[in-house]
């Protein structure tokens, strides 16, 4: 995964793709006596893997260029995107939209938070929702009271955690869970953002930055995430249907997207007798299989309440300044299989 991270830098200046990339490593802070033990018990973790002091691989980016150059590059190889053309089912060798009905002997489904909306697929992957606001352009004296001169990506260490980066353009952009899920697996597909999201966003921007109270927010937007039910990804193909699919990354699968598709590519031209220019078939992730998330009301009763369980154990541990993980918060990650 590390390494993976050094591909997106490199393959983006190899095709002179400007996605605003900054290898600056990966900032982890701790807000509160519990959270610097979580803390101390994921570094540790982290060593024993041979990670060193620092997660210095982590690199920022802006999403939308990154996959706009893509699709500029795949496009010069030949390739053809359709777009606006939505899958409604897929059957072994047919994917069915509704202009017609395409055929291929491998069908690869990579359709991460929106693959509730497919025809079977209802529980497979449930669709969490993701929000980020960002400020306006900060000054380069605001800049001088904040720091962050590495542009570091930032995350704390809070049950329902945030992560923040420093733009290109001298922004935060910041994020965190807003309404995390919606009744039957319904996806938003506008990148609307609640005023109640952006104002717990905002505070979050606030209680990291005091000296950002008056600073506009400019943007606000939402996605899905693809959450399996054992919370790991997985990339499989299985071979007497020729479907493949590839996904499940929770909220970090820029990266991991891109060696789960070399690793399907891998699966691929194993079955169809190629060789690789490398094997990731081997990969603990590749074929492993993971059981459906339950039916409703249970799906929905289930993330709603763990996620109010770890409002509720955040809360409980900025105010009491204990030093030990809250113990519902334990049991909603035991309860919803997050570890
Ligand atoms: C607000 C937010 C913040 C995030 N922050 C981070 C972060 O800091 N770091 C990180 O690593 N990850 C982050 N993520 C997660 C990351 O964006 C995803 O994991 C990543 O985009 C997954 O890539 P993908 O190509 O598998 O899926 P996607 O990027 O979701 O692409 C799926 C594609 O499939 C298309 N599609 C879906 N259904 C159909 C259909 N039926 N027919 C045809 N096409 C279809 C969609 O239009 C889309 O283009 C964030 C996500 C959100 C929403």
């Amino acid at each position: 995964m590390n390494d993976t991270v050094d591909e997106v830098v490199r393959t983006a200046a190899a095709e002179s793709t400007e996605a605003d990339i900054h290898q600056g490593g990966v900032l982890e802070v701790a807000y509160t006596p519990a959270q610097l033990a979580r803390l101390k018990a994921f570094h540790e973790t982290e060593l024993s893997y041979g990670e060193k002091d620092r997660t210095l691989h982590g690199a920022r980016l802006h999403p939308v260029k990154l996959v706009k150059g893509l699709a500029r590059t795949v496009e010069a190889l030949g390739v053809t995107i359709h777009e606006s053309t939505p899958v409604t089912e897929i059957r072994p060798k047919h994917a069915v939209t509704p202009y017609g009905t395409v055929r291929a002997p491998y069908v690869l489904r990579c359709t991460e938070g929106f693959t509730a909306s497919l025809k079977g697929q209802r529980r497979t992957w449930l669709p969490m929702n993701s929000s980020m606001i960002a400020t306006e352009p900060l000054t380069p004296a605001q800049w001088e009271s904040i720091g962050w001169e590495g542009r570091e990506t930032l995350g704390d260490m809070a049950h329902a955690y945030m992560y923040a980066q420093r733009t290109a353009d001298d922004r935060i952009a910041l994020g965190g869970r807003g309404v995390p899920y919606r009744y039957g697996s319904k996806t938003d597909n506008d990148g609307r953002t609640q005023p109640a999201t952006i104002e717990a966003l905002h505070a979050i921007l606030t209680r990291f930055f005091p000296q950002l109270t008056g600073v506009r927010v400019t943007h606000a937007w939402s996605g899905v995430l693809g959450v399996p039910r054992d919370w790991c990804a997985t990339v499989t193909l299985d071979r007497a249907t020729g479907l493949g699919w590839a996904g499940g990354y929770v909220g970090s699968g820029v990266a991991t997207a891109n060696l789960a598709a070399r690793t399907l590519r891998d699966l691929v031209q194993q079955d169809s007798g190629q060789a690789g220019p490398a094997d990731f078939t081997t990969l603990p992730w590749a074929n492993h299989k993971v059981r459906k998330w339950e039916p409703e009301p249970f799906r929905w009763l289930g993330v709603h309440g763990m996620y109010a369980t770890y409002h509720a154990a955040d809360h409980r541990e900025r105010t009491t300044h204990t030093t030990t993980s809250s113990r519902l918060a334990r049991w909603a990650d035991v309860l919803t299989g997050r570890h």
